[in-house]
């Protein structure tokens, strides 16, 4: 591989031999004022001005041709990674966990990812080949990846190296985009087909950090920042071996380079595992839209499965409106189900839409209930997590624009709404370990309970209960409610006896 120089000169000549014959040159000439090309802020002085620090920022690590013999070959990563919006209030920020191993095996192009659960193979992504897929060890399943929402896999896989090889190979794309704090900063397009700047050292030439922009659901436009330090020599080529991950303001990852070996990586880890079940894709943050199925629960209560993928939600028609129970993990999720029920229900109003707490993946969709005019009723403790949600810019993404106010609601303890046979109760079954505050939809018409997260059933047997369903059975005892029916945001329903036997088991392993 090798990268080349722009010249400006021989690009031009390049440009008027592709010009028309003479006679039609004229009333071009005519028509069209003639390009300035010599401007700063021309497109190709950007471009010239972005290949010179790429050169250098190539040659500051060794040279392309080292740099390109470190294309094939295996590293190991030591991962800390927060769990950002999963703590157990939306004010903390969550702490960077323990270490976690990731392999990454790069040939040809393909880019296998490895993540283990202490020294057991969790999961191999492989990505560059046709179709992205996800194998999932202990399900023993495969599912079909967009590569743009495995982002944050492949980034965690790509070395300030491999960064400058991507720069390299799609610098025509490049352009200057000024310099700040002695940082020469770079505008290009990644292999995933997104815009990300990177900025580089005045003084030394090398590669500072990276940055792109999201839309996130709840926090609106943000900016997410990788920064590369630690460089140490790996087969000539000077690589950061710390790797750390600024989103918004909060440390997301901290990545170190544990070992880089350039040895060939056989093709059989690029094959899917032919004995594997397939899973749907995962589509949950997709923008585009997606076909929901209504089942009728009887008395003016209905159930979407899969509302977004992995997370079912609930709604009720009562006489002043109908009452959406969850709000899954996105805008487009929330457009999804308001379309869906206003197909069903074309004169009826959306009363409000319930968040059962307020992790990232259930909160997700209020700003596309709060969008379209729709109240947020919420416990007091994510009222102002809420209206944030609904206040913040958004330039960028799905939605443009802030809500001016946002309607969110509260009740605090117990509140019932609706009446006869679609009455739904909302209950806080808060303090437990999992959240500090969240709520369980009780339907006594069909004696029945939708909880999030505190119980869920995937598969066909329950495990013995663990300390978040513990607390919620805790809980459950001390509620007068008369259930027969579990119905899980994630997952299927499970029965009263299977969650009584679950917490058996759960109470018996905890008590040895
Ligand atoms: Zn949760």
């Amino acid at each position: 591989m090798k990268h080349t120089h722009i010249n400006l000169i021989a690009l031009t000549a390049l440009l008027s031999a592709c010009t028309p014959a003479s006679e039609t040159a004229d009333t071009l000439t005519a028509a069209v004022p003639a390009p300035v090309i010599n401007s700063d802020y021309s497109s190709f002085a950007q471009q010239e001005k972005a290949q010179e620090i790429i050169n250098r920022a190539i040659d500051a690590a060794g040279g392309m041709d080292a740099l390109g013999a470190l294309t094939s070959g295996k590293m190991t990563f030591s991962a800390r990674a927060a769990r950002i919006g999963q703590a157990a209030t939306p004010q903390a920020n969550g702490d960077l966990g323990d270490p976690s191993k990731t392999v990454a095996q790069h040939a040809n192009g393909l880019v296998a990812i490895d993540r283990f659960n202490g020294d057991n193979l969790g999961s191999r992504y492989v990505h560059g080949g046709l179709v992205d897929w996800i194998f999932f060890v202990g399900q023993n399943s495969v599912a079909d990846v967009e590569p743009v929402l495995a982002g944050g896999i492949i980034n965690q896989a790509q070395t300030s190296a491999h960064i400058l090889l991507a720069m390299s190979a799609a610098s025509e794309d490049a352009r200057y985009a000024g310099l700040a704090n002695n940082q020469e900063a770079v505008s290009f397009v990644n292999n995933l087909g997104q815009m990300q700047t990177a900025f580089f050292d005045k003084n030394s030439g090398q590669l500072d950090s990276v940055q792109s922009l999201a839309a996130h659901a709840q926090w609106g436009d943000i900016a997410i920042t990788r920064k590369f330090s630690n460089y140490k020599a790996v087969n000539g080529v000077q690589v950061a071996h710390m790797m750390t991950t600024q989103q918004a303001d909060i440390t997301a990852s901290v990545v170190t380079l544990e070992s880089y070996e350039a040895v060939s990586v056989s093709e059989d880890i690029f094959e899917k595992p032919k004995d594997a079940t397939v899973n749907d894709p995962f589509t949950a943050s997709t923008p585009s839209a997606r076909n929901l199925t209504i089942e009728d629960l009887g008395g003016g209560l209905y159930y979407i499965a899969n509302a977004a993928q992995g997370y079912n939600v609930i709604f009720a028609d009562h006489d002043d409106g109908i009452l959406v129970l969850e709000t899954p993990q996105s805008i487009q999720a929330s457009r999804d189900v308001i379309r869906t029920i206003k197909a069903k229900f074309p004169s009826k109003t959306i009363k409000a839409a319930v968040p059962t707490h307020h992790h990232f993946d259930h909160s997700g969709g209020i700003y596309g209930y709060l969008e379209a005019g729709i109240p947020i009723l919420t416990t007091p403790g994510n009222v102002d997590f809420a209206t944030k949600i609904g206040t913040t810019a958004r330039n960028i993404g799905i939605s443009k624009g802030a809500i001016k106010s946002p309607k969110v609601n509260s009740f605090d303890g117990r509140t019932t709404l609706g009446s006869g046979a679609a009455a739904v109760e909302l209950i806080n079954v808060g303090p437990n370990p999992h959240a500090d505050e969240i709520v369980i939809a009780y339907m006594p018409a069909i004696k029945s309970v939708f909880v999030a997260d505190i119980f869920s059933k995937r598969g066909d047997t329950l495990p013995p209960a663990n300390a978040n369903q513990l607390g919620f059975a805790d809980k459950l005892e001390k509620l007068d409610l008369d259930i027969e029916t579990f119905i899980p945001v994630h997952g299927t329903n499970a029965t009263a006896d299977e969650f009584w036997d679950s917490v058996t088991r759960g109470r018996a392993a905890a008590a040895e």
